[in-house]
């Protein structure tokens, strides 16, 4: 059953290759979406509508701040980024707020050339959490329009940590976005972890690699090829060493778009975006990194904890929490050897958290 929706989200377009192709599948025009939603800091003449604009081309987000925007404008001429606000007629009701990896229009302003957004597509895919109690379970988005998520670990230094895995594939499930596991440091290790055998039937994608052997960064290029990956993982795994052996040379492009902000590097709040010269982009999102932040209903978990997917549904009681109720499906995999104690440990552990959090 977990193998149907992983060859499901096969079929699924690739959102990398319809953004190269300018194929699009919008409908939508602008005035379609317009609403006059007149916001404070934006000066009351910028209401009256589009021909006050230009329009400069379309882009991809890169960084979300507080008060701006930046795009990367593509086009057959240009690259440029751009520094936007919202316009005020943007009708955001569809999208909770502009995030990193959104489609969108950038125009000038006719008087005084500053630039805003003035359009959004449509969004393909979104990688969230379930946001806070507080904010009546509101979700966080924290990139959209993506193709995959890209988890980086390490063998050894620091050890493998699998209960972040199931962190993170409960992520990518609740998401409905495919996982690539790469496992960093082989040189370090003799063997595989155990563990690793478990994640070998839940992952998209395992990948052992090693950035000072080579092992495995052509199977890794392939991977990224072509697509729009969020790469993640816990500090110390690799992600750096990992970018910097596979795009030598690289941060000039983002370098470039901090500098025009002043600021120095918005570590916290911004997410970035790097180009692969051979095709494809990875984005590295501070939000995501934090999983242990997350919030789910202690209920929900089991929907979308992949390991108990084949099981799913075939308990006494449909509301079974599958901890300590008789008959259940997934204690009676365990018991028959068919699920790994490691992953219902984890489950555990990942429950206990949630239910602390009430
Ligand atoms: P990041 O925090 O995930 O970006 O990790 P870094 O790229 O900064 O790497 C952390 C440390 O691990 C550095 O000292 C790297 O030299 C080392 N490192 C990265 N990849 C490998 C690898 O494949 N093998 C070994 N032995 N060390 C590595
Ligand atoms: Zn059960």
């Amino acid at each position: 059953m977990a193998k149907s929706r992983r060859q499901d989200r096969e079929k699924r377009p690739d959102i990398f290759k319809q953004w190269q192709a300018g194929d699009w599948k919008d409908e939508h025009t602008l005035k379609d979406r317009r609403r006059l939603t007149p916001k404070r800091h934006v000066k009351k003449d910028l209401e009256v509508s589009l021909e006050a604009f230009d329009v400069v081309g379309w882009g991809r987000v890169l960084e979300v701040h507080r008060r701006s925007t930046v795009v990367a404008i593509e086009n057959a001429e240009v690259e440029e980024y751009a520094r936007c606000r919202l316009a005020p007629f943007l009708d955001l009701s569809d999208y909770s707020a502009v995030t990193v990896g959104d489609w969108v229009q950038v125009s000038k302003l006719k008087q005084g050339g500053e630039e805003f957004i003035t359009d959004i597509r449509p969004r393909v895919s979104k990688l969230s959490r379930p946001g806070p109690d507080d904010r009546e379970h509101r979700e966080q988005i924290l990139a959209v329009n993506i193709d995959q998520i890209v988890v980086v670990s390490s063998v050894l230094q620091p050890a493998f940590n699998a209960g972040l895995i199931d962190r993170y594939l409960v992520a990518a499930e609740y998401s409905n976005i495919p996982l690539v596991l790469v496992l960093n440091k082989m040189d370090l290790a003799d063997e595989l972890p155990e563990e690793l055998e478990d994640f070998k039937a839940i992952a998209d994608k395992v990948l052992p690699v090693s950035v000072v052997s080579g092992e495995g960064l052509e199977d890794l290029r392939e991977v990224l090829k072509d697509r729009f990956s969020v790469f993640t993982g816990s500090s110390g795994v690799g992600k750096s060493s990992l970018v910097n052996k596979l795009i030598p040379g690289l941060d000039i492009r983002i370098g470039d778009v901090r500098e025009k902000d002043g600021k120095g590097r918005h570590t916290t709040t911004s997410s970035t975006l790097l180009e692969l010269p051979w095709g494809g982009a990875v984005i590295d999102t501070p939000g995501i990194r934090g999983m242990g932040l997350w919030d789910l209903k202690p209920s929900d978990l089991a929907t979308v904890f992949p390991a108990f997917e084949p099981w799913f549904g075939h308990c006494k009681f449909s509301n079974c929490s599958h901890l300590h109720e008789p008959e259940c499906a997934i204690i009676d995999a365990i018991e028959e050897g068919e699920l790994s104690v490691a992953r219902f440990h984890s489950y555990e552990r990942i429950m206990m958290t949630l239910e602390a959090r009430k």
